[in-house]
């Protein structure tokens, strides 16, 4: 399907990048096809190296909630690049964007800025583990931390999408100190977590999670979580590289009124560049280097260019009603997928949504966890996909993974969208007839 340029450019990748790709997903394997090379981006739209149009509902796998080449935020830094690109020196957008994000996650007394999720998680451990002198990290399955070998046990995102299970290369030594359990499941989060033989250092958790499509935390389930870890001295950490800033200002923790030990964030907070944080209470932040003895640096933490863009998007994000529109919208898109998938195709899709993100599971549902998620029936995925790139929609490439509504997409987009997915749903049920 995938022609010209792209399948170009494609074949040319795969000689010299593994797979063609810097990050598995984007290969779009599992829905069947080869992936279109993009070229430029504005507003709500992306634009491949042959010329086509695609509304966005990737959104960068999450960080542009703005959408694309939004003024502030390209202004913003187009003027800090006249000032160069990085010291090695603290800088006053450091500060600045501290004070943004403190502000925003009462949680956090102190914030470290780092330059991926992936550093933020890795970071936020490290921390836990040297703070109770513990090993052991519990975790849910289906939930993604990046790609630090603790969390490549029963993970979510390319992992799952790829049917990896865990990772050649990951270290039997390193694994052992990692405890997955299922999502939602109350009786056997408190039966592991007052098990007197592990020695459990920490929890971490996607609030929301993201990374096996969209599945909102069942009634209770953060505040048991909270209530039992802080019985227990386990330090909480909340995963909120997707949700911080998505579900709000606050977060999910704000949404849901819960206060971790520590919060990880990452993507939106870089408005589109390369950023990660963790931060959390005072008396763990402060045993960090060089406050304390517990090591992490990085050349490019905190990047004058990266700080400028999360400062531009942060102020953006402050605007008064912005949530409350984008969470319209995204109400009215998912109330549109219902109406379809009810009309087209009844009992076979369930679309799981929290704000601005949700995904359409194609199985009957209700999907609450990490094995109800993979009852879908991702050929049909597949093949809806593929039938909405055609038509000019560029959906995450695995059933395993978020649509994003950002506050680019207008009504009448969403609307178009909704047309589309109508003849999608329509081909799909077609398909089932005579299958
Ligand atoms: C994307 C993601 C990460 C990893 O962030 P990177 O910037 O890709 O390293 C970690 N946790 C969650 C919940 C994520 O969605």
């Amino acid at each position: 399907m995938v022609t010209g340029k792209s399948k170009a450019l494609f074949q040319k990748a795969r000689n010299l990048i593994p797979g063609g790709v810097n990050s598995p997903v984007r290969a779009c394997k599992s829905v069947g096809c080869d992936p279109v090379f993009i070229e430029r981006a504005e507003g709500s739209r992306l634009y491949d190296v042959d010329g086509n149009a695609y509304l966005d509902f990737l959104s960068s796998w999450g960080p542009m909630i703005l959408g694309h080449n939004h003024p502030a935020v390209t202004e913003a830094v187009r003027q800090a690049l006249g000032r160069g690109t990085s010291y090695g020196a603290p800088t006053p957008g450091e500060v600045e964007l501290a004070e943004l994000v403190v502000a925003a996650l009462p949680s956090m007394a102190k914030v470290r800025f780092v330059s991926s999720g992936t550093e933020a998680t890795m970071s936020a451990v490290r921390l836990a583990r040297g703070f109770t002198g513990r090993k052991v990290v519990v975790k849910f399955d289906g939930c993604y931390h990046g790609h630090g070998d603790t969390f490549l046990v029963k993970a979510g995102s390319g992992v799952v999408t790829l049917g990896i299970p865990g990772s050649p290369g990951v270290p039997e030594d390193i694994v052992r100190n990692t405890v997955s359990i299922p999502y939602n499941d109350l009786p056997t989060l408190e039966k592991t977590l007052r098990d007197g033989n592990l020695d459990i250092a920490c929890v971490i958790v996607e609030p929301v999670a993201g990374n096996m499509g969209v599945i909102p935390p069942a009634p209770g389930f953060l505040g048991q979580l909270r209530a039992l870890t802080a019985e227990l001295g386990i330090v909480l950490i909340f995963d909120e590289v997707i949700t911080g800033f998505r579900l709000g200002l606050g977060g999910a923790q704000g949404r849901f009124g819960i206060t971790p030990d520590l919060t990880c964030l990452g993507k939106i907070i870089g408005g589109g560049l390369p950023v990660g944080a963790y931060g959390g209470k005072r008396e763990l932040m402060d045993l960090i280097a060089p406050e304390g003895p517990i090591y992490q640096a990085g050349t490019l933490s905190g990047n004058p260019l990266a700080m400028t863009a999360g400062i531009a998007t942060v102020k953006a994000l402050q605007a008064p009603d912005f949530y409350d529109e984008l969470e319209a919208k995204a109400a009215f898109f998912a109330a549109g997928l219902n109406s379809l998938s009810e009309q087209y195709l009844p009992g076979a899709v369930a679309l799981n949504r929290v704000g601005s993100m949700m995904t359409p599971f194609f199985t009957t549902g209700p999907v609450t966890d990490f094995t109800s998620a993979t009852t879908a029936d991702t050929v049909r995925y597949a093949a809806y996909w593929r039938e909405m790139l055609e038509q000019g929609v560029y959906l995450a490439p695995s059933q395993f993974e978020a649509a994003f509504v950002s506050a680019a997409h207008t009504r009448q987009e969403l609307e178009a969208t909704l047309e589309k997915t109508e003849s999608a749903f329509k081909k799909l049920a077609k398909q089932q007839k005579t299958r």
